[in-house]
Formats: structure tokens, C-alpha cells, sequence
């Protein structure tokens, strides 16, 4: 694990120096910006594989950098921390491209559960024999994350990138939301969050909204599955 390297951008020093301190006990590599700039910056000169991004940051705040690291990377997984839990800052944070959202004070540990899932999700990839999955004609390369539909290339969050990845591997199958919120965004995740549809349909915008057939359907009351046709 010695070789993954996370940046916090944060401006509370005592909080970065003690997310730092943890990360770093786990095994991690990790970098502090105290501002936006310096964030952005940072993000521009080096390689991450994961970015813990503070709302209100000096100089560029947390949605406008995580717009802009999204502008030339769309993959790299962004936990935004905020001392604002409301839904509409929620859904602002992933807007803008964020993948996960910490409300401030948290658990040390539910944030290492998060960041975890996400460098499971690179480390399983290593292990995939299989490489890629069609339906239909989307088809995903789960070792490059390249998604690709009627030869179209579409750039997906890292997030929206794994939910598609866990609807892939579980085609056919009606899926709970207990069972996509463990895959997508961790056991300890709340699961009293409209997360899930909120992220069902950006993929759907992105993978469905302008081709046939529609490959993500909702069972009401039940959850959500992939397939060429409804069940
Ligand atoms: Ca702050």
C-alpha cells in the first residue's frame, strides 16, 4: 500500500495534521494544501490516487477546485469534508463531481472505511482476469475504466464508474439498495440518503439518456438492475 499517495486539502491545520498522522499509520502516503490554491496546484504537479477536499477552503473553495480537477480528471475519487450536512449541499458537492461527502465532526474511521473501498476497487481491479463487460452495446474495460457505448466514449465519475461496474457484474439481477450502498459506497455509509437515486441518474444521463435500449431500471420497492430488457 506503500505506493498510494492521498492529498488533503484543508485549512483547519490540526484536523490535516491528525488526518495526515492516520492515514499515514494505515500505510499511506499523504500531502496537505492548507488552501485551495495550493490544492489545485499540488493536484496539477503530482499524481493522487485519492483527494480529501474541504468545502470552505481560502482562496478556491472546495467546489470550484473539485470543478476543476474534474475538468481534466475525471476518474481520481474526491471525499469532500463539510461542516454542512444539508441535502442540498450534499447533491451541490456531487454536482460538481465529488464522489463521497463527509459531514464534519466524523469518525476517523468511518472516513479510513471510505477511503478503503475506494483503493479496494484499484487493487480488485488487478486481480480481474476478466477485463471487460458488455450489455448490449455499452462495454466497460474494468482495468482502464474506459466506458464506451455505440463506440462513444463516456467519461463517468469514479463513483459512477463503480456503480456501473457493480450493476455489470451483477446483470439480470434485481439489486437491493442495502446491497449497492455496501458495493458503491461502503458498509458504514448511511443508508437513510437519496444517494443512491441521485446517482442512478447521472449514470443514467450519461449511459441511457441518449441510446437505446435502456440499460438501468428501477424495481419499486425493491431496488434497481441492469438489463437489456425489463424484467
Ligand atoms: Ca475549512
Amino acid at each position: 500500500m506503500g505506493d498510494i499517495n492521498i492529498l488533503i486539502v484543508e485549512d483547519e491545520q490540526r484536523l490535516a495534521e491528525l488526518l495526515r498522522k492516520q492515514l499515514e499509520e494505515a500505510g499511506f502516503y499523504a500531502e496537505i494544501a492548507y488552501d485551495g490554491f495550493v490544492g489545485k496546484q499540488l493536484v496539477e504537479k503530482n499524481k493522487y490516487n485519492l483527494i480529501i477536499l474541504d468545502i470552505n477552503l481560502p482562496l478556491i473553495n472546495g467546489y470550484d477546485l473539485c470543478k476543476e480537477i474534474r475538468k481534466t480528471n475525471s476518474q481520481i475519487p474526491i471525499i469532500m469534508l463539510t461542516a454542512f450536512g444539508t441535502p442540498e449541499n450534499k447533491i451541490a458537492g456531487f454536482d460538481m463531481g465529488a464522489d463521497d461527502y463527509i459531514v464534519k465532526p466524523f469518525d476517523y474511521r468511518e472516513l479510513l472505511a471510505r477511503v478503503n473501498v475506494f483503493l479496494r476497487r484499484s487493487n480488485s481491479n488487478i486481480l480481474t482476469a476478466e477485463s471487460k463487460i458488455k450489455i448490449a452495446d455499452l462495454e466497460m474495460d474494468l482495468n482502464t475504466k474506459t466506458v464506451t457505448r455505440s463506440n462513444k466514449r463516456i467519461d463517468l465519475t469514479a463513483k459512477e464508474s463503480l456503480l456501473l461496474e457493480t450493476f455489470l457484474k451483477n446483470k439480470d439481477k434485481l439489486l437491493t439498495r442495502d446491497f449497492i450502498i455496501e458495493k458503491v459506497w461502503g458498509i458504514e455509509f448511511d443508508p437513510n440518503t437519496n444517494i443512491i437515486d441521485v446517482y442512478v441518474n447521472y449514470l443514467r444521463k450519461k449511459i441511457d439518456r441518449d441510446f437505446e435500449p435502456k440499460l438501468i431500471h428501477t424495481k419499486f420497492g425493491f431496488g434497481f438492475y441492469c438489463s437489456e430488457s425489463e424484467i
